[in-house]
């Protein structure tokens, strides 16, 4: 890793860009953040404008992109990423997996770029195996609801791996699991904002179908440890970048209840169509490769955010 280097991260101004390009300009990288802001905002990069090595594109990354000048490091994590924002962007979200993989991976083949992919636990669909390895293949429904996000994630770290075997190029893919934090859009619908968003006003806590579906939720921080871990590294991946650490919907909901407010209802509302019923992610190979592990408890990692919440909203 090395200072004065240059990255260009497409999703700059998402919920996990924005916090990879607060780590490279604290690295004194020279940052070229690329974003459409389809579901990513101006607010999550405005602390960042003034600083000289970093510089904002307003470019749709699913369309090419002439890049001036070397790039070292070439990270594609444009694309919508909650379930309710892509099943809105449907198309946009299979062109950014699609063509945007594809525009991102020519510029580092171009450039000699490292390059890192975001791909997602998204590609184990709903898993029959648990906890999920990143040798298994998955259980994806390639035309349902949730199709356009899983099938262009998987189409994307294919494209990634055929551009690394056909032109030698040295690419990475992380496979990242449910990650909450500060940045996070409260409406985007899914389960971490949502229930802050109820506790701070007074709703009840939203449970869909019984509640017994499991999820893993890893703190931002933790996340961008293990991928940038992964960038500066000799693993290709793909590999898992989550919290093993995992609770049933209802058993999360119980939590903050218990922490936030012991009175809150919880109400239970229908599931979405090929909602996943366990999700975990097996971290022995990111423990063994990377020496990471996630290290903040869930119950500091909410409170954070809580506190983030109700500053910023
Ligand atoms: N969920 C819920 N209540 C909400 C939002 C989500 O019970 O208000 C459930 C959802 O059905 C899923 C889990 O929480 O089982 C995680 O959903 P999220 O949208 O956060 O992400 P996913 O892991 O499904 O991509």
């Amino acid at each position: 890793m090395v200072s004065g280097k240059t990255v260009l991260m497409t999703g700059a101004a998402g919920f996990l860009g924005s916090h990879l390009c607060d780590w490279f300009i604290d690295r004194k990288f020279q940052v070229m953040a690329v974003d459409n802001l389809l579901t990513g905002s101006k607010r999550n990069i405005a602390h960042l404008t003034k600083n000289k090595n970093f510089k904002f594109l307003n470019h749709n990354i699913s369309q090419p992109l002439k890049v001036i000048g070397p790039v070292d490091y070439v990270l594609h994590f444009a694309s919508p990423a909650s379930p309710v924002d892509y099943m809105n962007h449907p198309i946009a979200t299979m062109e950014a997996g699609a063509y945007g993989t594809q525009n991102s991976l020519e510029i580092a083949k171009l450039k000699e770029s490292v390059f890192l992919l975001a791909s997602t636990s998204e590609v184990y669909g709903d898993p029959l195996v648990h906890p999920q390895k990143e040798d298994y293949w998955g259980n994806v429904n390639p035309h349902g609801l949730r199709s356009i996000y899983d099938e262009a994630k998987r189409f994307a770290e294919a494209m990634t791996f055929a551009y690394g075997r056909q032109y030698k190029m040295d690419v990475k893919i992380a496979r990242i699991f449910n990650t909450y934090g500060p940045r996070m859009q409260i409406k985007d619908g899914r389960v971490v904002p949502n229930f802050i968003d109820q506790i701070l006003h007074h709703r009840p806590l939203t449970v869909y179908g019984n509640g017994k579906q499991t999820r893993s939720f890893c703190y931002v921080d933790d996340l961008i440890d293990g991928i940038t871990r992964l960038l500066f590294s000799n693993l290709p991946g793909p590999v898992n970048i989550g919290n093993p650490r995992e609770f049933t919907i209802l058993e999360f909901a119980s939590l903050i209840k218990k922490l936030y407010n012991p009175k809150a209802k919880i109400v239970f509302k229908p599931l979405p169509q090929d909602d996943p019923k366990q999700r975990r992610p097996d971290i022995t190979l990111a423990r063994q490769k990377l020496g990471w592990e996630p290290k903040v408890p869930l119950e500091q990692g909410i409170k954070l955010t809580m506190d983030w919440f109700r500053n910023n909203i």
